[in-house]
């Protein structure tokens, strides 16, 4: 990890939150990058994007100017990971919305899915990913991902409905790991693309 940056999009949303994830993942808190201005997007080798208000992060990505840096860094594989509001932000279609979206993982998403009543729950998640298992998974306001591209593999699943998906380096889930106690999906994520082992 030595000289590893890993920036949180820090506009608004829950950002701290990952960021002391990260830190019981194993990250200095030296590596943190709070990225809030274009110079910030080149200089990390991961970027998370938080929840919070995906209108309000897509308007802010071009109101700073950021937009098409981001977008750009994204496709040439910077690792993100996205939570709920992230989620949205990086999705190619939005039911029945023309927000501003980074449009780079090939997923359609539904925002506010669960209804207006169910403003919050938690439930367990079921990972594909043997070391993980089934997690404990808090939906906040939460979108669901109602059609998958090719190429999008399926790494978390609620009642059979995909709730976190993998396409290259791009990770995004419409539940909130950074509230795990152990951040084992922040630890998987720093495993699988921060410290590929070379040979
Ligand atoms: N409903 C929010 C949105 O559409 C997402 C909620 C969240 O990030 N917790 O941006």
């Amino acid at each position: 990890m030595n000289d590893l940056r890993i920036g949180l999009l820090a506009f608004q949303g829950d950002y701290e939150a990952h960021g002391k994830a990260l830190t019981r993942a194993g990250v200095a808190s030296s590596a943190l990058v709070e990225v809030r201005r274009l110079s910030d997007i080149e200089r990390v080798d991961a970027l998370i994007i938080p929840g919070g208000e995906s209108t309000v992060m897509g308007m802010l990505l071009e109101r700073f100017g950021m937009f098409e840096a981001l977008k750009t860094r994204i496709e040439d594989g910077l690792p993100v990971f996205a939570t709920c509001a992230g989620l949205i932000l990086l999705a190619k279609n939005i039911e029945g919305s023309d927000q501003t979206r980074l449009g780079v993982l090939d997923i359609t998403v539904r925002r506010n899915a669960y209804g207006r009543q169910i403003d919050s729950f938690h439930s367990p998640v079921r990972t594909t990913l043997p070391q993980i298992g089934i997690v404990d998974g808090v939906f906040i306001r939460a979108p669901k991902i109602t059609a998958l591209g090719e190429g999008v593999e399926v790494i978390a699943t609620h009642r059979d409905e995909p709730v976190m998906v993998r396409q290259g380096s791009i990770v995004a889930a419409t539940f909130h790991p950074e509230l795990l106690p152990d951040a084992p999906l922040h630890r998987w994520f720093i495993q699988s693309f921060l410290l590929k082992t070379q040979g």
